[in-house]
Parts: C-alpha cells; structure tokens; sequence
C-alpha cells in the first residue's frame, strides 16, 4: 500500500511553514470557512466523532468524544492543551508537523477551540525542541498579524491566544496530568484519574488534552467530511497515521499511512526492508513502551485493535526495526535504564520496579547473571502493571516481559551457569 499524505502533503514544500505559502496551499480555508458559516460547534465535535479520528500520542481515546465530555455550562474557563512533548524513545513525528506545517497545527488548533468554547491554548512542548518552538512561534505571530488569531477572529467576535510552553526535559511531563501540573509550575507529576481533564484539568478548569499530530488532522476532516476521512482507515481507526521509522531500515524516516496498513508492509515495501539485506530479529512497533514483535508477528494490521491482539500496542506509531546483529539484552538495559531514570518516584512499584529490573538487567549484561534473574523479572514485571497512577509502570514492565519471553535464549547466552 502506498503512503496516503494529509497531515504531511506539504513537506515537501520547504517554505510551508511561512503564513504567505501556507495559505497559498489552502492553510486555514477550513478555519475561515467556520468562521464564515458561523457552522455550530456541536456540528464540527459530530463531524469529528464520524471520523473516528483517535489520539495519536499513543492511547488512541476518540478525540471527538473527548471534546464532547467537556461540559458546556461550566462557568469556568476551558483550555486546549496540545501535546508536544513527544519524549517516547523512537518517536520523531509531530516534530516534523511542528517544524514543516506549523499553520496546519494552529488551524486545527482554532477548529478544535471554537469547537468545544476555548479561548485560550496551550503548546506543551518538549524542553529539547529549540528549532521548533522558534518555527512554531513565528507561525502564531504571523498568523496573529493577519487576523486568524487573536482579539475578534476575522471580525467574528471569537478571540483566541495561542501559547507555546515549554517543558524541562521529563518524560513524564508527556503523560496528559503530569504535563498539566508542570504547566501550572508545579512539579511534573502525574494526577490520579478520576478526575478527568475534561472535567477538572489545567488551574482546575476544563481542558482538552490532545497530541500535536490528532490537532493537525483536524482541518482535512473538515475538508473530506468525517465519513470521507473514517473511509482512508479502518471502521475503527479513522484517517492515517505518522510513522517514525529508525533502526535497522534501509529507508528510515516518517511515513504518513492508511490506518490497518500491515506493519510488515510499512517495513519492506515503503521503507526498503531490513538493512543491507540483514535478517530481522525483531520490530518494537510503537515505541519503547509497546511489546517487541517477532519476525513471524509482524503481518499485522497497524490499527489499535489488532495490534491489541497481537499482545502489543500501536502506541506512538515509532516502528524501532532491529536486525540479526543487534543484542536484545543490551536493548533491555537500555530501555530499564531509561525508565528508571524517567520514573517520576511517586508509586512504589514504578520507583522499585524500574530500578531493580535495571539492576537485574546491568547484571546479566555483565555476565553475572543467572537463570533465576529472569523468573524474578517476571515476576516482579507484572506488579507494576494496573497498581501505579500513571502507565510509565506497566510501560516499563509489559515490554520487558515480552523481551524476557520471547528471547529468553539470548539472555541465557550471556550466563555462564
Ligand atoms: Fe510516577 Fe511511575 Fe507512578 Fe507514573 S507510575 S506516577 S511515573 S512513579
């Protein structure tokens, strides 16, 4: 299946992140067409729940549905928080709509906020992202200047700021409630759910929090009309999706494909298959969080469903392709060690468990390890899954599992008894 470009028709365009180019390509037809046509709010959420448009930072929640759980009478202000973080090891998509497209970012920025009653919109953006929070910016000004934001919207009386934030450098800042307390100035960790942003979210006001790359499809929903966008996917899983392809890929990069476009697909035929002609010895689909596949597991539609059946997640949409050269222990020690160094400490299973797989994994990287090391890995792993306030404890602990049991031969390799 070729790739299907909507989010990422114009990159390759390098002036498309200037206003004047953007609109000559038809950036923010869609915006000034709501705003002309003064089209209901409920009639854009509607147009979005047809599209089955889901999040794409990873847990895959209808956006359309999200945005209806807002309440409407609340005497409060509400707020749209966009995901910017992307700090999942593997990811490197919605940098590539916030460096190359960033006007598609802020018209589905205006969509979505006229949409649900915001008024003010916050850009979390990783702390790392220098290049884009400059290129982003320029963006929000320019099109301040020319009437699309800001005070009295094209003379329709919607006001709109838009804000770049930036965050420190925490991985945990990209989970939805710790990326809203570190917006408040408060430390980065997680909330407990319920409550539910929606309901209760940044400075205790409603607020939407979706990713960078759900926002941009936004505007092509409402070019092609939800049924039209639901049609290029899955009955599920709306629409396409970015794919950030690394490792050991002849033609790595990120390629925009149907949702249900087999992994194996997106491996051989668009990116070239494995490197020089290697074998390959498995595909972390989704990013670092999402269970290893075997080369025998990856005909597999990329939609959230299968890939749920499966035994591993679409996630992020980051597809690591590992050749027969690479050591899968060495990638547990890493991956630990990330996550370890990344726990924010709060719950007692993450902050331990994190740190004693590492500790294990260290341990049998130096060839000290023994067979039991891996029992009590699976059997310390599962403890953190469903008993931690945020999933960074069963991110960590359900992709080890998979690596222990699937390629328990390459740990036992590294021991000596
Ligand atoms: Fe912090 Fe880990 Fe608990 Fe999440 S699961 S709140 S990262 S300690």
């Amino acid at each position: 299946m070729p790739e299907y470009k909507l989010v990422s028709k114009n990159y390759e365009f390098p002036d498309q992140r200037l206003l004047k180019a953007a609109l000559y390509r038809g950036g923010y037809e869609q915006w000034k067409r709501v705003i002309k046509e003064k089209t209901s709010p409920q009639a854009i959420i509607d147009e979005v729940k047809t599209a089955k448009l889901r999040g794409q930072g990873g847990a895959g929640f209808p956006a359309g549905v999200k945005w209806g759980f807002v309440p409407k009478d609340s005497p409060k202000p509400k707020y749209l928080c966009v995901n910017a973080d992307e700090g999942e090891p593997g990811t490197f998509k919605d940098r590539t709509i916030l460096e190359k497209d960033p006007h598609l970012l802020l018209e589905g920025i205006a969509i979505a906020c006229y949409a649900v009653g915001i008024h003010t919109a916050f850009i979390y953006m990783r702390g790392e992202f220098y290049e884009p929070q400059a290129i982003v910016q320029q963006a929000i000004d320019d099109a301040k200047k020319e009437g699309l934001l800001g005070k009295n919207i094209l003379g329709s009386g919607f006001d709109l700021d838009v804000i770049i934030h930036m965050g420190a450098g925490a991985y945990i800042c990209g989970e939805e409630t710790a990326l809203l307390n570190s917006l408040e100035g408060l430390k980065g960790w997680p909330r407990l759910k319920p409550p539910f942003p929606a309901v209760i979210g940044a400075f205790a006001c409603p607020t939407v929090v979706n990713n960078v790359e759900t926002i941009s499809c936004v505007p092509h929903i409402m070019r092609m009309g939800g049924e039209a966008f639901q049609q290029v996917g899955t009955e599920k899983d709306g629409g396409t999706k970015l794919f950030a392809v690394s490792g050991f890929v002849e033609k790595p990069g990120v390629y925009e494909m149907p949702l249900g476009t087999s992994l194996k697909e997106l491996i051989y035929d668009v990116c070239g298959g494995v490197k020089d002609g290697k074998q390959l010895k498995g595909v972390i689909p989704g990013g670092s969080s999402s269970p290893i596949l075997k080369p025998d597991e990856i005909d597999v539609p990329l939609e959230f469903e299968a890939m749920a059946e499966a035994g591993t997640m679409l996630g992020s949409g980051a597809v690591i392709v590992l050749d027969e050269t690479v050591s899968i222990p060495q990638i547990f020690m890493v991956m630990s060690r990330f996550y370890a160094h990344e726990s924010c400490g709060q719950c007692t299973p993450c902050r331990e468990g994190c740190t004693w797989i590492y500790k294990i994994s260290e341990k049998i990287l130096a060839g000290d390890g023994k067979p039991e090391d891996l029992d009590t890995i699976l059997s310390l792993a599962p403890m953190m899954n469903g008993t931690t306030v945020c999933p960074l404890g069963a991110a960590m602990a359900i992709p080890v599992m998979a690596m222990v049991e699937k390629y328990r031969d390459d740990f036992l390799a590294l021991m000596k008894n």
